[in-house]
């Protein structure tokens, strides 16, 4: 039998605005001691009233039309009520059937193309506190409760049962929130935990139109963990489902260090929750000025950026995908082309600089955890060393060792170069010593080049290069060898 899986995805983020979405508390508590950055709105006491965050209904805006959402022109909050310690009122103030926009889509690239993914709604909340669960030598445990991230805005997005596998779901989840950060309205860090994601996902018959219970994944906490939580959901419920079991909604938790989801719950349900009009907040009547002063506030976004990276760079597809996935990353490309001189060629330089972030760059970033946002190499060192290869001073080769100093130290090409002596030897009479000698010691590889074997100059050429310590400019060593070797003339 054939399996079709169906996911839908819903995902929280944390809004970067300076205060919480009903108080005027500070949420910028990454750093802060526990239950600072509280009051009586965000501690739930009774008899206080919250207030919308104006800042936060913005961004939430920008994020929906985006998202090719409709912006509703009223819009209301409910109160979402259940008990668990990390609510303080009890309840938590979100929207219901009410929502700030509706009825957009994404769109998502797999094997090379394009699908649109839809987006069911993009709606306004606000986040709970924090629970630490601690268990003391003496081997109780108990849970703390920090306050501080209590009432810190945060935004839902859900998207249509549109996904077809793991791998969609993965893409649908980068294109979200490479979007995010363009419009700059939250961080996406799905490591801290401002960006998170709970994974519905079911299977059904292949071309059957029907959806079957689902099951909702949580505690997800990097995309690779979401992809592999949903390979190994699929494959349960398959197994379940051929063993001609019944599948249950529930909702299930993804338990990193297994490798596996375990039931938490049978799945709530809205009546659960005994949704309400929030009765302290009017409704919220979204005018179309505003709207459209959002929407001229949008930037470029990642699609367009990489079809322009395409057209005006002559970049290949997938290195401009790769390149505007990261608004900073692709920034710092644009920056670096704006600092070459007028007269040189474009496409030429922008393949050079897009080599060097995808290469060197991102091989560096992966090895220290870093991001371009960190890089002590500024557009204008990594554009000073390129100048130095393009003169002929640096060998390509020498350029990624200079290069790998500059990352760490930020240091800039000319004074590395200077310190440790390193020029290229270009100039002809020391390296036609080396050259002779390479000739006379490889008899074998001269006799197979005089047979037309292109393979043994470049041998050659490998042999002068190691006696130079990758020193010599690889196409002077080629001319020299030729005419050293003449077409077919002995030596
Ligand atoms: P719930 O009642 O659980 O809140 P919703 O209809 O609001 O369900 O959908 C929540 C999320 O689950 C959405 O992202 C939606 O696309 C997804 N979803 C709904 N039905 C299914 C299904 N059968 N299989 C997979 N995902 C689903
Ligand atoms: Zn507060
Ligand atoms: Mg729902």
């Amino acid at each position: 039998m054939e399996y079709e899986t169906v996911i839908g995805l819903e995902v929280h983020a944390q809004l970067l605005t300076k205060s919480k979405m009903f108080c005027s508390c500070s949420t910028d508590y990454a750093s802060a001691p526990p239950n600072t950055h509280v009051c009586p709105v965000c501690l739930g006491m009774p008899g206080v009233l919250p207030t919308i965050n104006r800042q936060a209904i913005e961004y939430a805006i920008m994020t929906a039309l985006a998202l090719n959402c409709t912006i509703s022109e009223s819009t209301r909050f409910d109160r979402k009520n259940y008990p668990y310690p990390d609510l303080m009122k009890g309840y938590q103030i979100s929207q219901y059937d009410s929502p700030l926009s509706r009825n957009g889509w994404l769109t998502i690239e797999v094997d090379g193309e394009s699908r649109r993914v839809g987006i069911t709604r993009v709606h306004q909340e606000e986040d709970v506190a924090k629970l630490w669960h601690r268990t003391d030598p003496s081997g109780e445990s108990y849970s703390l409760v920090d306050v501080n991230r209590a009432g810190v805005p945060l935004m839902e997005i859900v998207s249509e049962p549109d996904l077809r596998s793991p791998e969609e779901a993965r893409q649908y989840l980068i294109k979200l929130r490479s979007i995010l950060q363009y419009l700059g309205v939250s961080t996406g860090n799905m490591e801290e935990g401002s960006f998170r994601c709970d994974a519905n996902v079911s299977i059904r018959r292949a071309g059957s139109n029907e959806f079957q219970a689902k099951a909702e994944v949580k505690n997800m906490n990097s995309f690779k963990s979401v992809y592999r939580a949903l390979e190994y959901e699929v494959e349960r419920q398959r197994k379940i489902v051929e063993e001609g079991g019944k599948l249950l909604q529930e909702t299930r938790g993804w338990v990193e260090d297994k490798g596996i989801t375990v039931s938490q719950r049978s799945k709530e349900y809205a009546h659960d929750y005994r949704y309400f009009p929030e009765p302290d907040l009017p409704p919220l009547v979204v005018s179309r000025e505003l709207v459209e002063e959002m929407r001229s506030r949008l930037p470029e976004l990642p699609d367009a950026r990489r079809d322009r990276f395409v057209s005006q760079y002559g970049l290949s597809w997938y290195d401009a995908n790769l390149l505007t996935t990261s608004r900073a990353q692709a920034d710092y490309f644009e920056s670096c082309l704006k600092l070459f001189p007028e007269d040189s060629d474009l496409k030429r330089n922008a393949k050079t600089v897009a080599n060097w972030l995808l290469g060197e760059f991102a091989r560096l970033f992966n090895v220290t955890g870093t991001e371009i946002d960190d890089s002590k190499v500024k557009p204008q060192h990594l554009v000073e060393m390129l100048h130095l290869i393009e003169e002929g001073t640096l060998s390509t080769k020498m350029a990624k060792s200079v290069f790998e100093e500059m990352f760490h130290t930020g240091k800039r090409a000319a004074e590395i170069v200077k310190q440790k002596g390193l020029t290229q030897i270009s100039a002809a009479p020391e390296l036609e010593a080396i050259v002779d000698r390479v000739v006379l010691e490889n008899a074998q590889a001269v006799a197979d080049y005089k047979q037309g074997k292109e393979q043994a100059l470049k041998f050659m050429v490998g042999q002068v290069m190691n006696a130079t310590k990758g020193q010599a400019n690889p196409q002077v060593v080629n001319e020299l060898l030729k005419n050293k070797l003449g077409e077919g003339q002995p030596v």
